[in-house]
This record gives C-alpha cells, structure tokens and sequence, in this order.
C-alpha cells in the first residue's frame, strides 16, 4: 500500500508553508528517511518557464525554499535544477523570475544549469534519452511538481514533472515522434522510471485549472501532497480535481508497469480520505471531451470540437521562441508575427507553454466553449 500526505494550508505565508511543508513530511516518515547527511540532493521543481510565483504555473519559490531547509537540516547538500522552455535562450530569466535564484542565494544552494552541464543517455523501450547528468550524479532527487491541468496530457503533476530533466531540444523531438498524448505519456513514464526521484512534494495551494499548464485559470486549492509514490501522488491529486480512475494516461501506463500504486483503495491517505479533499467544480481542460469520442468519429467531431494554440498580437513582442521550439515547424515568423499552421500543429502545447509573454492561449471552437 502506498502513502500520499495530504496537508491544507491556505497561501504562501513563509512560516505557513514551512510548517505544512514539515507536517506533510512527518506523516511519511520524516526527511531523514530519504536524505542522509552528506548525500547530493537534487531539487526538480517545475519552472515551466519564466513566469513570476503569482501566476500560478511555477512551483513556489516558498515551497522550494522550505523543501531546501529541510534537506539542509538533514545533512543534505541541495542542487536544484530544471529545463525549461526556452531555456537555451538563456536559463538565468527563468531563475530570476520564477524566484528560484533567490532561494539558491539565501539558502546557499547551487543552481545547476541542465543545458550547460551535460547529459548523459539512459535507454528504455527501445528509445535513448539524453538526462541531465546532474540528475543522474544526485544521491538523491526529489520532485516537486505543481498542481495542474494539460491541455495535451490531461494532467501535469509528479511524472510530468520530471519531463524537464531532459535538457534542450528532446522535449520538443518527442512530441514530434510521438504526437498522440497517450503515446508522449509513456515517454513520460520512461522517464520517470529512469529518473528514480525518491520523493515527490507537490505544491497545489495555488493550483491551475481549465486549460493548463500556463494559461489556464487559477484556483486556489490550498494542499500540499507528499509521497514516495509518484504514481500514487497523481492518481490522488487528479481524482481531487475530477478525473476518472485510469483517465490520466501517464498515471494508468505507470501503474500497469509496476512503478506505483493507482487503484485509490489502495493508497492510504493519513490525514483522511479523498473524498474530504475533492473539488466537484474544478474546470478540467476542454481536450478530455476529445477521449469520450467512438475512434470512429474523431475526425469528424473535430471538425467542431477543437482547442488549439493561437496568439494575442496585443501581448506578442515578436521574440520567435515560440516558432523556434514548435516541434513540428507549424509556426512561421512573418513580419516578426507567428504565424500558425494548423493542419501541421499536433496541439503539443509547448508554444503556450513557452511563450514569454503569456501571449499563446487555448483558443476554443463555439462547440468546446459550450460544452466545457
Ligand atoms: S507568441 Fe510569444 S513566443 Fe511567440 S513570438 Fe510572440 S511573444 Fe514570442
Ligand atoms: S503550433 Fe504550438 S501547439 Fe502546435 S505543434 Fe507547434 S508548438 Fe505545438
């Protein structure tokens, strides 16, 4: 049986999250029971890309901040590193604004630049993957994801997460190669295989619902989950937001290849049970409509039932990092203006994902507006 920690805590008071931080922690047996005095302890937060703390769609630098403590109290020497998009036009914007360069200042931990320091290949179901040697030279990792919705995935939390230990251009190759989301779930699973994180702390007091991961809306949860069982963390957070049992399809290829507990009768909750944490009105992402359709009649339904990246000219400065990271080449700079493509988008999401200035959203077709 698994064990997800559940522990409310209402904003990002510094003194707050510090003690929800440790309660969550306690419940699972403590820091000291994965991190021992001078182990490498690697810090995989979701910094998505430069966004500040307040919009939700980053892990909080508060929540970094106090998951270091605790890994400093144990003995633990802290790295924390992350690739995120854009990240080869230069990773020291995402530090600053995210707020994670700030706790790497105060905290004297070292900010490790995926890109810059290499990677070294691991293999799994046929396919080789480039992981951050960082993340493989760690004693130790440890996720720490955010609690939201995907317009592609369905759901982004503790296996996704750890999608960005791929630095540069793979994240964007593997959407390419594999644009179905249930195919692009089992490289997530891979990975998360590979990567071994020992445990997943998921910061969901501010949470993202709707069309996530960066621009969806914003809706305060007020949770901290904790486990060792990534797996289990997910199926746990994404049955609080609405999903069905084996929906989620990192979550179900995960469980089926024995890397964690899935089935919700099986995974203890000390503080409670789900159904005390569940949100009936969380927004999913209009996308899962999609998945209820006979294969038969995708094709046609998609004609009206659609969600698809477009640019608001009114925020866009014509910086191309979102046609430069398009895995697909669907985007095209005309007069410093992207320009999409839609019969060659497979709606991965990276260029709302990476888009500086929150200028890509999920457009709606009149169809997925009404019904979602
Ligand atoms: S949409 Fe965003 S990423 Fe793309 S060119 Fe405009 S500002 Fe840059
Ligand atoms: S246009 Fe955007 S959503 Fe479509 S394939 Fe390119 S990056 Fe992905």
């Amino acid at each position: 049986m698994s064990t997800v920690s559940i522990v409310r805590c209402s904003d990002y008071d510094r003194s707050r999250v510090f003690q929800s931080v440790h309660e969550a922690l306690d419940a699972i047996g403590g820091i000291s029971e994965y991190v021992k005095r001078g182990q490498k302890v690697l810090l995989k937060p979701n910094m998505l890309s430069a966004k500040a703390p307040k919009r939700g769609i980053t892990t909080h630098p508060v929540v970094l901040e106090a998951m270091v403590r605790e890994v400093q109290q144990a003995g633990g020497i802290v790295w924390i590193g992350d690739s995120p998009s854009g990240a080869l036009k230069g990773v020291k914007r995402c530090w600053e604004n995210t707020g994670f360069l700030e706790v790497a200042e105060k905290t004297n931990s070292k900010l490790i630049n995926f890109e810059a320091e290499g990677s070294r290949v691991r293999e799994k179901n046929g396919r080789k993957y480039h992981i951050a040697k960082a993340v493989l030279e760690a004693d130790v990792v440890i996720n720490l994801p955010k609690f939201k919705t995907h317009g592609f995935t369905l759901y982004t939390g503790a296996i996704k997460n750890l999608y960005g230990t791929l630095p540069g251009f793979q994240k964007a190759s593997y959407h390419k190669k594999l644009p179905q989301p249930h195919k692009f779930s089992q490289v997530l699973v891979d990975i998360y295989s590979l990567v071994k994180a020992r445990l997943h702390v998921m910061d969901g007091i501010l949470g993202m619902e709707g069309n996530g991961p960066a621009t969806g809306d914003l809706r305060e949860v007020k949770l901290l989950l904790a486990s060792k069982d990534g797996v289990a963390l997910d199926a746990v957070a994404s049955a609080i937001m609405g999903f069905k049992t084996g929906e989620v399809d990192a979550v179900r290829l995960a469980e089926a290849e024995g890397l964690g507990e899935a089935k919700l009768e099986q995974i203890k909750i000390p503080q409670g049970n789900i159904a005390d944490y569940a949100i009936p009105d969380f927004h999913l992402p209009s996308n899962r409509l999609m998945k209820f359709v006979p294969s038969f009649l995708v094709k046609w339904v998609g004609r009206f039932l659609w969600v698809r990246p477009k640019v608001d000219d009114s925020k866009c400065t014509g910086c191309a990092i979102c046609a430069n990271g398009c895995p697909v080449s669907a985007i095209e700079m005309i007069n410093k203006h992207p320009v999409m493509d839609y019969s060659k988008c497979i709606n991965c999401l990276c260029c709302n994902e990476s888009c500086p200035e929150e200028a890509v959203y999920q457009e709606l077709s009149w169809l997925a507006r009404r019904i979602s």
